[in-house]
């Protein structure tokens, strides 16, 4: 039951982001404000809820990555993943990278569920 909870889980949140990126690349204008006014606010939230838990400890290792018996250095893959979306990647205006066309968008999210 608890690995199809799972499934559902996962599957409900693969299908929010699908939406979103339909919205960014076919969504009017004023739809797209509005869109982003509501959503923009709840997936910063959401990174910050999720970094918080992945802030180092005292000894500069994650609390949440690491096990008792295998400390994960920090930053772990999380804060590294954020890094790379917010800083270096698509959010970050001057960065010159291209914005995947719908085709290259569609074909990575199908990539990335498998
Ligand atoms: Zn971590």
């Amino acid at each position: 039951m608890d690995e199809i909870l799972g499934r559902v889980l996962r599957d409900a949140v693969w299908e929010r982001l699908n939406m979103l990126s339909e919205l960014a690349e076919r969504a009017d204008a004023p739809s797209l404000v509005s869109v982003a006014r509501s959503e923009l606010p709840r997936l910063t939230e959401g990174w910050r809820s999720m970094l918080r838990e992945h802030e180092p400890d005292d000894r500069g290792d994650c609390p949440t990555c690491s096990t008792r018996w295998r400390r994960q250095k920090a930053p772990c893959s999380v804060w590294r993943a954020a890094h790379e979306h917010l800083v270096a990647g698509g959010l970050a205006p001057q960065q010159g990278r291209h914005v995947l066309s719908g085709a290259a968008a569609r074909s990575r999210t199908v990539a990335s569920a498998t």
